[in-house]
C-alpha cells in the first residue's frame, strides 16, 4: 500500500466529502494533499499537480505563501480571536479601514460573516431590515438573475438559481423573482446586445414587484458556478439605474470575482457603480482563512442607529465573525496587491492566456471560448453535432481524471473546461496548463 492509499482508505472510513457523490470514490481516487508549493499541490506519493481552479477560487497567491504565513504567524503569537461584539482588535479596524478606502466610494462600514454563504445572508438579512426601519416592512422578497449562485444555506439557495444544488430543496426554499440571464458569447460579440435584453426582463418584472422587492442580487460580470457564464458591464450600470429607479437595493455578491478575478479590483468597478451592499470572501484571505465582509453605506447604517431597541438593531452574529488570524491573512493579501502591482502583473497572463485560448477555439469540439480577466472558460460538445453532451455522460470527469494523471488539478462545471489560475503562474506553468486541457479536452470527447 502506497502512503497515498493509505491515506485514502482512512479518509473513506470517516469522512463525508462536499459537493460529491461517495460512491464515486469506488472509481476516481480521491487525492490527499501532503504539502502546497506555490501553485503546486503534492500528495503523498510525491505527484504534483498544477493547481488552476485556486483551490475552489479561493487561493489566489499559491500555497504556503511566505509572506502570509509569516504574518498569520506573528498575529498567532499575540491574539488567535476574542469576541467582536463590545471588543475590538487591531487586525479588524485595519482591515476595515482598507475595505472602505478599496471598494467603490460609498461603501462605508463593514459587517463580517464567516464564509460567503453568511455573508449573502447578512446582506439579504440587512436589506430587508433597512427596510422595515424605513417604515416598509412590505419590501420582503428578492430578485435575482437567472444562473445565479450565491452559496448552500437555505436563504442563499433561495436567491440561486442553479438546478443542481437548489431544486432537491425546493419545499425549503423561499419563492424567489428570476429575472433572465444577461450571459454572452463573446466570440459572436453580442454582449451588449443581451445586457440589453435581460435588463429590459428585469425591468418588466421591477415594474410589477418593486413595492414589495427589498433588493436584487447579482454576481457582477461572471456567474462562475453556473458554468462561468460571462455578461457585459453595461448589465451592472443598467441595474443599478433600475434599481435607483424603482428603489431597492443592489447586493453585489463578489464573493468569487473579487479581488482581481476580473481584471480589475472588484467588478463594480467595470461598471463604475457602487452596490447598496457588497458581499466578500473567497480571495479575501488569499484563500488561507474563511472571512466574509458586507460592505454597505452610511445611510444603510444610520437607519439602524438607534437608541437600544431590539428590533432595530441588526442582532446578527456568527462565532468567528472578524477572527484576528483570518483578518491577519487579509491584511497580508492586501499588502501583496499593492507591493506587487498584481492587477498590472496580471495583464502578461491574460495575454498567455489568450494565446492558448485562440488555439483551443480552433478544435471542433470546443466552443464558446471566453475570459474576463482572470477567468478564462470553454464548453464541450460533439465534434459530430456541435451540440452540448448529455450532462449524464460526464464529460467533464473524463477530462479531470485525464489532466489529474498529466499533472494539472482542473476541475470542469459540467461541459465546461475553466481556468482560475492563482496570480502566480509563469509561462511555463500556462504552458503546461495549455497542453494538459488541450490533450484532457481530447480524452473526454473520445
Ligand atoms: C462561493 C460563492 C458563495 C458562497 O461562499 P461559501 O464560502 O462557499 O459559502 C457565494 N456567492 C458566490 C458568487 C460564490 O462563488
Amino acid at each position: 500500500m502506497t502512503r497515498n492509499q493509505d491515506w485514502q482508505r482512512r479518509d473513506l472510513n470517516v469522512l463525508w466529502h462536499p459537493c460529491t457523490q461517495m460512491k464515486d470514490h469506488e472509481s476516481i481516487p480521491l487525492v490527499p494533499v501532503d504539502r502546497g508549493e506555490g501553485p503546486w499541490l503534492v500528495d503523498f506519493d510525491g505527484r504534483r499537480y498544477l493547481d488552476i481552479i485556486s483551490s475552489w477560487w479561493v487561493n489566489i497567491f499559491g500555497h504556503a505563501n511566505p509572506f502570509i504565513n509569516e504574518r498569520i504567524k506573528a498575529q498567532v503569537d499575540k491574539l488567535e480571536h476574542v469576541i467582536l461584539a463590545g471588543f475590538s482588535h487591531a487586525p479588524v479596524v485595519e482591515l476595515s479601514e482598507r475595505l472602505v478606502e478599496i471598494t467603490p466610494s460609498g461603501l462605508d462600514r463593514a459587517f463580517y460573516a464567516d464564509n460567503g454563504s453568511s455573508g449573502v445572508e447578512v446582506a439579504l438579512k440587512m436589506s430587508y431590515h433597512y427596510w422595515r426601519n424605513s417604515g416598509r416592512p412590505e419590501k420582503s422578497e428578492f430578485v435575482t438573475v437567472a444562473n445565479s449562485y450565491h452559496g448552500e444555506t437555505l436563504g442563499t439557495l433561495s436567491v440561486g438559481d442553479v438546478g443542481l444544488y437548489k431544486d432537491t430543496y425546493g419545499p425549503l426554499l423561499r419563492a424567489t423573482a428570476t429575472a433572465p440571464s444577461p450571459a454572452c458569447r463573446q466570440d459572436r460579440g453580442d454582449c451588449r446586445e443581451r445586457a440589453a435584453e435581460a435588463l429590459d426582463g428585469m425591468r418588466r418584472i421591477l415594474q410589477e414587484q418593486a413595492d414589495r422587492t427589498a433588493a436584487v442580487i447579482v454576481e457582477p460580470l461572471v456567474q462562475c458556478a453556473a458554468g462561468m457564464l460571462m455578461h457585459h458591464p453595461d448589465y451592472i450600470r443598467g441595474l443599478r439605474m433600475l434599481c435607483d429607479e424603482f428603489d431597492v437595493h443592489l447586493i453585489a455578491d463578489e464573493i468569487a470575482v473579487g479581488f482581481g478575478r476580473t481584471g480589475t479590483l472588484f467588478a463594480c468597478e467595470q461598471a463604475d457603480i457602487t452596490p447598496d451592499f457588497m458581499c466578500l470572501s473567497k480571495g479575501l484571505t488569499a484563500g488561507y482563512l474563511p472571512l466574509a465582509a458586507v460592505l454597505t453605506s452610511d445611510t444603510v447604517y444610520q437607519a439602524f442607529y438607534d437608541d437600544y431597541n431590539s428590533m432595530r438593531a441588526f442582532l446578527h452574529s456568527h462565532s468567528f465573525t472578524g477572527n484576528p488570524l483570518a483578518c491577519a491573512a487579509a491584511l497580508a493579501t492586501l499588502d501583496l496587491f499593492e507591493r506587487d502591482d498584481v492587477i498590472n502583473a496580471n495583464h502578461k497572463a491574460q495575454t498567455i492566456m489568450d494565446g492558448h485560448l485562440a488555439e483551443l477555439a480552433k478544435l471542433p469540439h470546443i466552443t464558446n471560448v471566453r475570459r474576463t480577466g482572470m477567468i478564462a472558460a470553454m464548453d464541450l460538445v460533439d465534434p459530430a453535432t456541435g451540440e452540448p453532451f448529455p450532462s449524464e455522460e460526464r464529460r467533464g470527469v473524463r477530462a479531470y481524471q485525464h489532466a489529474l494523471e498529466h499533472e494539472l488539478l482542473l476541475r470542469p462545471l459540467g461541459n465546461t473546461l475553466y481556468w482560475m489560475p492563482p496570480y502566480v503562474l509563469d509561462e511555463n506553468d500556462y504552458r503546461h496548463v495549455f497542453e494538459v486541457t488541450r490533450d484532457a479536452s481530447h480524452a473526454a470527447v473520445r
